[in-house]
C-alpha cells in the first residue's frame, strides 16, 4: 500500500447494494478493496444487504472477520435498491462515498478517476455515464434510452441520461441528502436535484460477474416511476392539457356548425355539449393537480434551497 502523503488525506466511503449476490460477492469485496487500498486513503466499504433471501449475508460476514474496512448494514426485508443506497448513505462517514452496484457490472477502477475529478477539479458529483452496456439486449438497452430520454426531457431538474447510480458525491452533497427523507427516493434525481459542480465520466458497463439480475420488471417499472413523479409535474398537468385540447376541439365543431349549418345532422349539438363538459372535467381534474403538486412538495419536504457556501 502507498505511503499515506497529504494528497491522500481523506476518507472514502464506498456504497455497495447487495440482493442475492452470493455468487458474486466475495469476487466483489476482494476486487473492491484492492482498487481502494491501493489509493492510500482512509476508507470504508459498506455493504447494504437488502434482505437477500441466499447466503449473502454470511458471505459478507465473513469478509468483515478478515477486513476491519468493511461494514455490513443487514436491512430487516428486501426494500429495493433505492432504499439499500439511502441506507447506505445514511451510515456514510467518509469525506466523499461512491454508490457502485455490487454485481460488478460498473468497474471499480474507474474510483481514482472518480476521486481525481473531486480532489484535483473540485467537482462535488461526478456521474459515471455507460457508454456501452454489456450482457443486455438490445431491447432493454433501447428501452433503458427511452426511459432517460422521457425523464430528461419533462423533468423538473437537469437528470443527467444514461446515468445509474455509479457517481461519487462529496461530503456537503451527502449532508444535504441525508435532509431529503422522501418516500420512494430516486437517488439519481435527488442528486441532480442538490445542485453543486457536476461533471461526467463515461464507461464501458459490463456484464455481471455472477448471478441473475435483481430488477424484476416490477421494480423497474416502479424505479421508472420514482423518476417520473418524484422530478416532474407533467403528469399532474395533463388534465388542464387535455381539457385545452378537448375545448380546442369543441370550438372546432361550433365553428363547422357555424358554416355547415344546412346539412349538420341532428345529434351534433349534443356531441358538442358532450366535449365542452368533458374539457370541463378534465380542467377541473387539472386544477386538483394543482394544488396536489402544492402539497406534494410540501410532504417531500426538500429543501427550499441549498447553500453552496457563504462568503
Ligand atoms: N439490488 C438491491 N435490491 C434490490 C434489487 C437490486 O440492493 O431489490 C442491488 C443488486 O444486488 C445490485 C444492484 O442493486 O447490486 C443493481 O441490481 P441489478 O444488477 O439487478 O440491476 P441492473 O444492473 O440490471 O440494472
Ligand atoms: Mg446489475
Amino acid at each position: 500500500m502507498p505511503e499515506s502523503t497529504d494528497s491522500n488525506n481523506y476518507k472514502l466511503t464506498v456504497v455497495i447494494p447487495m440482493y442475492n449476490e452470493e455468487a458474486g460477492a466475495a469476487e466483489c469485496v476482494r476486487r473492491v478493496d484492492k482498487i481502494v487500498s491501493e489509493m492510500g486513503c482512509q476508507y470504508e466499504l459498506i455493504f447494504v444487504n437488502d434482505g437477500s433471501r441466499d447466503k449473502t449475508l454470511d458471505v459478507l460476514i465473513g469478509a468483515k472477520q478478515n477486513n476491519p474496512h468493511v461494514r455490513v448494514i443487514d436491512l430487516s426485508r428486501n426494500f429495493g435498491h433505492q432504499l439499500a443506497i439511502r441506507a447506505g448513505i445514511e451510515h456514510s462517514t467518509g469525506d466523499a462515498l461512491i454508490v457502485i452496484d455490487g454485481d460488478l457490472q460498473d468497474p471499480p477502477e474507474l474510483f481514482p478517476e472518480l476521486v481525481k475529478k473531486w480532489r484535483d477539479e473540485g467537482f462535488d458529483i461526478v456521474h459515471a455515464r455507460r457508454k456501452t452496456r454489456q450482457g443486455i439486449s438490445a431491447f432493454a438497452d433501447a428501452r433503458a434510452k427511452l426511459f432517460y430520454q422521457i425523464l430528461s426531457s419533462i423533468s423538473s431538474v437537469d437528470i443527467p441520461r444514461d446515468v445509474g447510480d455509479f457517481r461519487l458525491i462529496s461530503k456537503p452533497v451527502i449532508e444535504t441528502l441525508k435532509t431529503m427523507r422522501e418516500q420512494q427516493p430516486y437517488v439519481r434525481g435527488q442528486a441532480a436535484w442538490v445542485g453543486y459542480p457536476s461533471t461526467i465520466i463515461e464507461y464501458d458497463r459490463e456484464k455481471r460477474f455472477a448471478g441473475e439480475p435483481q430488477y424484476t420488471l416490477v421494480k423497474l417499472l416502479h424505479l421508472c416511476f420514482s423518476g417520473i413523479f418524484g422530478f416532474s409535474r407533467m403528469p399532474l398537468r395533463l388534465g388542464i392539457y387535455l381539457g385545452l385540447i378537448l375545448f380546442a376541439v369543441g370550438i372546432l365543431f361550433v365553428v363547422l356548425l357555424i358554416i355547415f349549418k344546412n346539412r349538420i345532422i341532428g345529434w351534433a349539438p349534443s356531441v358538442i355539449a358532450t366535449v365542452f363538459v368533458g374539457s370541463l372535467q378534465f380542467f377541473a381534474i387539472g386544477i386538483i393537480g394543482e394544488y396536489l403538486a402544492i402539497v406534494l412538495d410540501h410532504s417531500r419536504g426538500r429543501p427550499l434551497y441549498v447553500v453552496k457556501r457563504e462568503y
